[in-house]
């Protein structure tokens, strides 16, 4: 962009906008010339903001499921006092399991989400983090 070009816009005389490419999805999008930056569509900066804000909200998250798991480690500890007869060890095994290949999914997809950017894997993720709180909680 030539600078009497930019300074004609900033004068506000003509409101124009330029038709380019995204940088990331490649769909064109209409951008203000005067804008600071960047060449990234609208869909894109929302799908940023989104997954900016999953990844802050994972860490809650993982503590969230941590502390499920400690208390049902607890829970096992008090049916050992309770009765050693009756205790189901394969039982919590079984739980415990199941939980670590949850978050193991969870992991994945969010190495998906990072690689492909794509919705979905965040509908996803937000599906199993759901269903592991209802599960384990
Ligand atoms: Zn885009």
């Amino acid at each position: 962009m030539p600078d009497t070009e930019k300074n004609k816009n900033e004068n506000g005389s003509k409101l124009s906008l330029e038709l380019i490419p995204c940088s990331r999805c490649g769909n064109p999008f209409f951008r203000d010339p005067n804008s600071e930056g960047d060449d990234v569509c609208e869909n894109c900066i929302k799908l940023e903001q989104r997954k900016r804000q999953l990844q802050l909200g994972v860490f809650d998250k993982v503590i969230e499921v941590e502390n499920a798991m400690e208390q049902s480690i607890n829970e096992m500890k008090n049916q050992l006092t309770v009765s050693r007869g009756k205790f189901n060890k394969d039982f919590f095994l079984k739980k415990i399991k199941n939980r670590s290949q949850a978050l193991n999914k969870s992991i994945e997809l969010i190495e998906k989400i990072e690689e492909t950017n794509d919705e979905k894997y965040i509908e996803e993720y937000k599906a199993l983090f759901e269903e592991m709180k209802k599960k384990y909680s």
